[in-house]
């Protein structure tokens, strides 16, 4: 098997060939979400990130299992070793099981990633599903003399790893700076060095996700839950580990040290970190209350949304940067990528009906050649997509006259824009949500009927509480002389 793709390694900060450890295969184990919340714009960018480079490998013809996590235990707030769980703080705060919670946001980021077209994973392990794996690591540790015990929890021995290990190789962290950056904090736990980390946590007596261990009535620590089930599902040695730049320190530089001193040897090939997303030049945090969850993105009820932008705007946008720059979120911008994604769609029927010649005056060589360098390069959509668009060009051009193409060459151009554009990209074409517009067309249509019915019958009951409801759900109802106005809000 044959392919020319090259991928920034963040551990060798280099572009490298990439080449499987054991071809057909390939594993790639990405960070999924911690689920005690809706998904926002943050997941989005992973998630097709990597859904990309699923599609790719397999087209290329590999035999891909990808691996995407679901944090169910052991995410404390605040990412560091001390703290409330964040599922057990949302389970506490609306009186339900930490369970029902896991299951509820698990179930809409399902929904959203399906709405952005992403592939499912070929394996969503949870954290919670692998106590026993991960209790079973720990004891690797302690044995090979990495970690220690101290009431009841276990904490990795980064200065003990650092005498033999690079603790800092991926992050480019250096341990002198973080353990005084960390000093503050020392005296507060039980830890021998405030940059130690928690493999095993005693469970505090209100803690309530708690499971028995050798060490005590405890949890596994956040970054075991990666080490543990990468590796359980794709060998102790694997190609591609992604994830979000935010997870690179210290959630992967600690997954690094825990494999290596759990089997002696790293775990992964190429460590892949997409960057982060910011709105409006600024970066999304709780504070600043910008935080644009997907649902409000694709409704546009969301007080930064001038309207709606749909999945596939969204997945069009995030695409259209290279997926080691930031990103930034704007109306402009968006509306922007939602002009370029119709222009692409346009191109893409026309080019289902071209007429043909029986000489061409295009290169489609030429067309595919740069399209499948700007991929091989570090997966460059940008450059990708203005390829893309000279192509739109050309099939404009001959759609107008201006220059043929034969017969051998549009069947050329159209299997490779299908490929690109639908099977690698994975854009899909609108045709789905244009008829759920027409049908909610349909639909207000035969609501506005019944209100004016009603308006005649002097029921103004009923038709006062259409008008009310449909403002609740964001359809805002204006009587005219000719009848009735509606829009989404
Ligand atoms: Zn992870």
């Amino acid at each position: 098997m044959k392919n020319n793709l090259t991928i920034y390694n963040t551990l060798t900060r280099k572009k490298e060939l990439f080449e499987p450890l054991n071809p057909p295969f390939v594993g790639m184990y990405v960070c999924g979400p911690t689920v005690y919340g809706d998904s926002h714009l943050g997941h989005a960018r992973p998630a097709i990130t990597f859904d990309v480079l699923f599609r790719y490998l397999k087209y290329v013809g590999y035999k891909v299992r990808y691996v995407r996590n679901i944090t169910d235990v052991g995410h404390l707030v605040n990412d560091a070793d001390a703290g409330e769980d964040k599922i057990a703080k949302k389970a506490k705060l609306d009186q339900v099981e930490p369970m029902e919670i896991v299951q509820k946001y698990t179930n809409s980021y399902h929904k959203n990633m399906e709405q952005l077209n992403t592939l499912p994973p070929s394996i969503e392990p949870h954290a919670s599903a692998h106590i026993i794996e991960q209790a079973e690591m720990v004891e690797e540790i302690l044995k090979n003399g990495f970690a220690y015990e101290v009431n009841g929890s276990v904490y990795f021995d980064v200065a003990k790893y650092s005498e033999t290990n690079n603790y800092g190789k991926l992050s480019g962290r250096v341990l002198e700076d973080l353990q005084n950056n960390t000093r503050i904090l020392a005296g507060q736990s039980d830890k021998k060095n405030s940059f130690d980390f928690a493999l095993w946590k005693k469970a505090e007596p209100e803690h309530i996700m708690r499971w028995p261990s050798k060490w005590s009535d405890g949890f596994p620590g956040w970054h075991l839950e990666c080490s543990v089930m990468s590796t359980k599902y794709l060998g102790d040695k694997f190609d591609i580990h992604g994830g979000g730049l935010d997870l690179q320190f210290p959630h992967h530089e600690c997954e690094i040290a825990q494999s290596k001193a759990a089997k002696g040897e790293d775990a992964v090939k190429y460590w892949m970190h997409n960057n982060l997303i910011t709105i409006d030049g600024q970066k999304m945090s709780k504070s600043l209350n910008n935080f644009i969850m997907l649902d409000e993105m694709f409704s546009g009820k969301h007080k930064l949304l001038e309207q709606a932008y749909g999945p596939m705007i969204v997945r069009f946008f995030i695409l259209q940067a290279h997926y080691r720059s930031t990103l930034d979120f704007s109306n402009k911008a968006l509306q922007a990528s939602e002009k370029g994604y119709k222009r692409l769609m346009d191109a893409v029927k026309t080019l289902s009906n071209l007429k043909i010649s029986s000489l061409s005056s295009v290169n489609v060589q030429d067309i595919k050649e740069k399209i499948f360098k700007a991929l091989d390069d570090d997966m460059n959509t940008p450059i990708l997509i203005a390829h893309l668009f000279d192509g739109v060009k050309i099939i404009n051009s001959i759609n107008a006259g201006k220059e043929t193409i034969n017969k051998e060459d549009l069947s050329f151009l159209q299997k490779l824009y299908n490929d690109i554009v639908f099977e690698i990209l994975g854009l899909e074409n609108e045709e789905k949500s244009s008829s759920e517009d027409e049908k909610l067309k349909d639909v207000m249509n035969l609501l506005l009927n019944l209100r004016t019915e009603a308006k005649k019958n002097k029921d103004f009951a009923t038709s006062d509480k259409i008008r009310d409801e449909l403002k609740e759900l964001g359809i805002i109802v204006k009587d005219t002389r000719e009848g009735a106005e509606w829009k989404i809000q």
